[in-house]
């Protein structure tokens, strides 16, 4: 039987999945879960595409590209390079192997199933230890409100590199999404210790899975220290446009600006030693350490951290409760 979620981690893909590696190396076997953004999965050539979920799940289930960060490592192009020839749409690459796991997707959800059900049968089959957790069963899109007009979150982040200026950002659909039972069933888990925020993009990624109408309650009501790693170093995003959204938002790229974006949400924040500065300002307790997570090691590292600072603000709340 598969032990309780004694940690939960709300995860994006690339960033928010190297953290989810560390948490899950670090941690007992099976005891972590990750509720994963489902804002970026849109249908394509008449496919379903989990792009997140299927970051985290070729993650831990050991079969990533580590080069990239997505995508197997074990992999072919034959259907992208006949789609090419064909003219077809070639923006958004799909593997071969990678392919069976949308068309399958596709198929099982046509007939019904529930998307949480069948990421979890998959992620079996990938030998995953950890749940794996759609943060909704319906769609929701993350949309964004560009210079070029809207666009869906894959047409801004793939097929345009992310170079329009982004206004705003909404999540269609979202209205009519709730937390699932099986995540339900995580956060009032007496087992569960700590929610851990990936440094995942607070706006991008993390956003979307707060905006299903009851979640930031469910999440507070599970009593437990919820912690964020910033997926900033020294003011600048490891990776993608988060410095650049935060920007062109008119949000300072700081460790305070993402303390302020999850107020009221999280207890404290790992941050990286190049903004240990910025730390005494904040309104919260605060954990430095390096947080680029480059080796295997790193994400274990990080991973600790974050646990660390979980269990420190677990023994202070006992001992004020004492
Ligand atoms: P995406 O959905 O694939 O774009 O990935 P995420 O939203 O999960 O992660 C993107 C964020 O992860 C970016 O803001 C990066 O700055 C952050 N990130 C990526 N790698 C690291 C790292 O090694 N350390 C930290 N602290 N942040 C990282």
């Amino acid at each position: 039987m598969t032990p309780a979620s004694t940690v939960l981690a709300l995860s994006g893909g690339v960033g928010g999945a190297k953290l989810a590696l560390g948490l899950e190396r670090v941690l007992p076997a099976g005891e972590l879960a990750v509720l994963v953004n489902t804002g970026d999965d849109f249908t394509h050539l008449g496919l379903r595409i989990c792009p997140d979920l299927d970051t985290l799940l070729y993650t831990l289930g050991g079969v990533v590209h580590t080069g990239q960060g997505w995508g197997r490592a074990d992999e072919s192009f034959g259907f992208m390079e006949e789609l090419r020839r064909q003219g077809g749409p070639d923006w958004f690459l799909l593997g071969d192997r990678d392919l069976v796991l949308h068309v399958e997707r596709t198929r099982r959800l046509a007939a019904g199933e529930r998307l949480t059900v069948l990421m979890a049968e998959f992620a079996q089959r990938f030998g995953v230890r950890s749940r794996l957790l759609p943060m909704s069963d319906t769609p929701v899109a993350t949309l964004l409100d560009t210079e070029a007009g809207e666009l869906e979150f894959q047409h801004y982040f793939v097929r345009l590199r992310c170079t329009p200026q982004v206004r705003a950002l909404r999540f269609a659909g979202a209205a009519q999404a709730r937390p699932t039972d099986e995540l339900l069933n995580v956060l009032h888990s007496k087992a569960l210790q700590a929610v851990i925020l990936c440094p995942s993009n607070p706006y991008l990624s993390i956003d979307p899975i707060l905006a299903v109408p009851g979640m930031r309650a469910a999440l507070r009501a599970s009593g437990v220290p919820i912690i964020a790693v910033s997926p900033l170093i020294g003011g600048r995003a490891v990776k993608g446009p988060t410095a650049k959204i935060m920007q062109e938002l008119g949000i300072e790229a700081s460790p305070a600006s993402i303390a302020s974006h999850y107020a009221g949400l999280i207890d404290g924040l790992v941050l990286d030693h190049a903004d240990a500065a910025h730390a005494e300002a904040l309104a919260m307790p605060v954990l430095c350490t390096d947080t680029l997570m480059s080796t295997l090691a790193d994400r274990e590292r990080v991973a600790a951290a974050a646990l660390e600072l979980a269990t420190a603000l677990s023994r202070s709340r006992a001992r004020s409760r004492a």
